[in-house]
């Protein structure tokens, strides 16, 4: 038996696995997300990952923020709830994880010390299902020794700069393609390199290319969206290969839905989030 290992994410394969909303479900049914973000300068970010986590069907999402941030995502983002961080910054404590189903860390998060020492036991409390992005992931680039802590099957989103503080370069070539699948299976997580083509690396060795989304996505917030959007999907229950591949192929989608209205030169991120609800359609 020869299957390839590579394959493309398209449309009759996702759409599959978004599931059919339940007359008698309640929000209880749609997981507890917790998305760790934002420092003071960067709270965008947590704003934009939690609305999209919200749009991505999630039933309830906590999101842990700077006291400074506080007031800022109460009122942008209503349907949050917060649980607010002793630092006025950043993000250096948390508390009980047993009522999430899902975590969600590091957009805005910055590196600084007492950050790392946060992430640090965050990774140490061994989250069942984990998504880290951005500044945690280049804590993590900081601390390699820390990489055999992440639970199995954690999903990584790093960009191509990030990919290479943690990886080493990821290239056009097939060399970057073969460390990024290295580096699946060796620490046993998913890999989701962003880019024109995001690919996604598993465990098992399995590569998928996404075939949706366009330049118009390279704008600033745009990976927090992805990062807020896996969340929503971890929560409610969805394995994580399929939680990276339907949220990869939805960001992408929901962008090209926005250049529909808008010139891609014009396109934000939250015109991503806008398109969400199209996207999942
Ligand atoms: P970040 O750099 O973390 O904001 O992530 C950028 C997001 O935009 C990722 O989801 C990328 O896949 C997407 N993106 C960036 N550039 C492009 C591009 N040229 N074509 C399609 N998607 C892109
Ligand atoms: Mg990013």
């Amino acid at each position: 038996e020869t299957e390839t290992p590579f394959h493309f994410l398209t449309a009759e394969e996702i759409s599959d696995k978004i599931p059919v909303r339940k007359k008698f479900s309640h929000k209880g049914t749609y997981g507890h997300a917790l998305l760790i973000a934002g420092s003071y300068g960067k709270v965008g970010a947590a704003l934009l990952a939690s609305k999209a986590c919200l749009r991505s069907g999630v039933g309830l999402l906590t999101a842990h923020i700077p006291h400074s941030a506080y007031q800022i995502i109460q009122t942008a983002v209503p349907e949050a709830m917060c649980s607010i961080d002793a630092s006025d910054l950043m993000f250096t404590e948390f508390s009980d994880l047993q009522q999430f189903s899902a975590v969600g860390a590091g957009p805005g998060l910055g590196v600084k010390p007492n950050t790392r020492k946060a992430l640090l036991r965050l990774l140490e409390a061994s989250p069942a299902k984990l998504v880290l992005d951005a500044d945690a992931l280049n804590i993590l680039a900081m601390h390699p020794e820390w990489l055999p802590l992440l639970p199995e099957n954690s999903i990584l989103t790093p960009h191509p700069k990030e990919f290479e503080r943690l990886v080493g370069p990821s290239g056009d070539s097939y060399s970057g393609l073969q460390s990024q699948l290295a580096f699946s299976q060796k620490y046993k997580v998913i890999v989701v390199l962003k880019g024109a083509h995001t690919r996604i690396t598993s465990p098992d060795g399995r590569v998928f290319f996404n075939t949706t989304g366009n330049p118009g996505m390279a704008t600033a917030g745009s990976g927090d969206v992805l990062t807020g959007i896996v969340l929503g999907l971890l929560a409610q229950d969805f394995e994580p290969l399929d939680a990276a591949r339907v949220a990869v192929y939805a960001h992408g989608l929901a962008g090209d839905l926005a250049t529909v209205q808008c010139d891609e030169l014009s396109l934000i991120a939250s015109d991503i989030i806008e398109n969400l609800g199209e996207a999942f359609f």
